[in-house]
């Protein structure tokens, strides 16, 4: 039996973990459970699962979330520093990073500290200090397992091979919503348009990040410190099918992929279940009904994100982490109309160019330049 802390369980990736463990409850227990705002999930998910603990950071909710539990053996906890603590839990297993954006970072640090297994969805928490994050994790012989559908294709395609040489890896994107299009086409793209993904479902954050290429981006940033990779050893091809999630070639030539139909809980059952393999009754694929596979160059003038992200991975430091609070800042914007879509792009850049850039870095720094730069950027969003 494997207890499980879910951080950001009422989000798509936590509530497709949920069904996950629903579907396995002789294998799997929910420890902790947390939200950001939605408390009536919580609370029904909290009532379901009967964890030893729930988080709701906004300390707003607390009360109701508070009440609601209270003829149940549950306990409850809010703010930001809460995660922290129940991360740290003595029943706690794994823990499953499912919460967007730099929030994941400081209670990914505690788990790992407190050496437990760390199944990561918050590509965040590796964009923004990968460096810190995995030699914390090697320090404390901790896994760090990807939940990223692209980043547990690699993983999946390297048992058994992990001291063998990769040559190159190559990162399928669906290319999002705005494939095949230019600049001028994608100038007045609304946000309804760029929240309608063709392949997956998700939070709204990593939708907009698909669309733009971004998520792309920070994912060529997560796989370079999960497969401890150079920046040139990383490539994306536009893969519009969603069926081959990644491809790894080896040394000698030799590749191999994962395929399978686009559905989040299979690298999520992957990477709470590992280094098991158990059953499921997901639908299979079926190669008739997919008689093209098709492969294109990803557009990197179009979208320019994509090219910016290397960028910031090839200058290293604090570099990534710059790209990333920009990132968020903008894509926050976005969905509140106060940002065209190519805009994005622009304030990334300014951001590039004008916060303080460190080569090397320690906690501190990256809490720092993430502050500067979100006020940064919100003035070039402001202006
Ligand atoms: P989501 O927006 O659907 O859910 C986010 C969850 O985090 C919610 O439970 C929310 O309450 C919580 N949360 C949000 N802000 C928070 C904060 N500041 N502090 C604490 N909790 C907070 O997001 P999602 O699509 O499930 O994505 C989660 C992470 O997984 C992201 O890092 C994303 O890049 C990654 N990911 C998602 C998918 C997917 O299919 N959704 C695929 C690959 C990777
Ligand atoms: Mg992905």
């Amino acid at each position: 039996m494997k207890n499980i802390a879910i951080l950001g369980s009422t989000g798509s990736i936590g509530t497709q973990a949920l069904d996950v463990i629903r579907a396995h409850p002789d294998k799997f227990r929910v420890e902790v459970l947390t939200a950001n705002g939605n408390a009536d999930l919580l609370i029904a998910q909290a009532i379901e699962f009967q964890p030893n603990a729930v988080v709701i950071t906004d300390e707003s909710k607390y009360i109701a979330v508070k009440e609601a539990l209270a003829s149940h053996p549950i306990k409850v906890f809010s703010g930001a520093q809460a995660l922290c603590e129940v991360v740290q839990f003595e029943d706690v297993h794994l823990v499953l990073t499912a919460l967007v954006g730099y929030a994941g970072l400081n209670p990914t640090i505690h788990a790992i500290r407190a050496k437990k297994h760390i199944a990561l969805a918050n590509k965040e928490t590796l964009v923004v200090a990968g460096d810190l994050v995995t030699k914390l994790a090697e320090e404390n012989g901790v896994h760090i397992i990807p939940v990223d559908s692209e980043h547990s294709a690699i993983f999946q395609c390297l048992a058994g091979e992990w001291h063998n040489p990769i040559e190159k890896i190559y990162l399928t994107a669906s290319g999002g919503p705005f494939r095949g299009k230019d600049r001028a086409a994608l100038a007045g793209v609304t946000r309804a348009q760029a929240l309608k993904h063709p392949n997956w479902s998700m939070g709204a954050k990593i939708t907009i990040d698909s669309a733009s290429l971004m998520n792309k981006g920070l994912e060529v940033i997560e796989a370079r410190w999960l497969f401890d990779l150079e920046p040139d050893q990383i490539d994306v091809i536009v893969h519009p099918q969603s069926v081959i999630h990644s491809i790894v070639q080896f040394t000698d030539g030799s590749m191999k992929a994962q395929m399978g139909l686009p559905d989040m809980k299979l690298p999520i059952q992957y990477a709470l279940a590992y280094p098991q393999r158990i059953g499921s009754a997901f639908p299979r694929f079926s190669f008739l009904d997919y008689p093209n596979l098709s492969f294109e160059q990803a557009d990197t003038v179009t979208f320019r994100n994509l090219a910016l992200a290397y960028e910031a991975l090839r200058q290293g430091g604090t570099m990534p982490c710059i790209i990333n609070a920009a990132n968020e800042v903008v894509v926050q914007a976005f969905l509140e109309e106060r940002i065209s879509f190519l805009g994005m792009s622009d304030v990334i850049e300014a951001c590039m160019q004008k916060v303080t850039f460190m080569k090397s870095a320690g906690y501190e720094d990256y809490v720092n330049t993430d502050k500067e730069t979100r006020i940064f950027a919100r003035d070039l969003v402001q202006a």
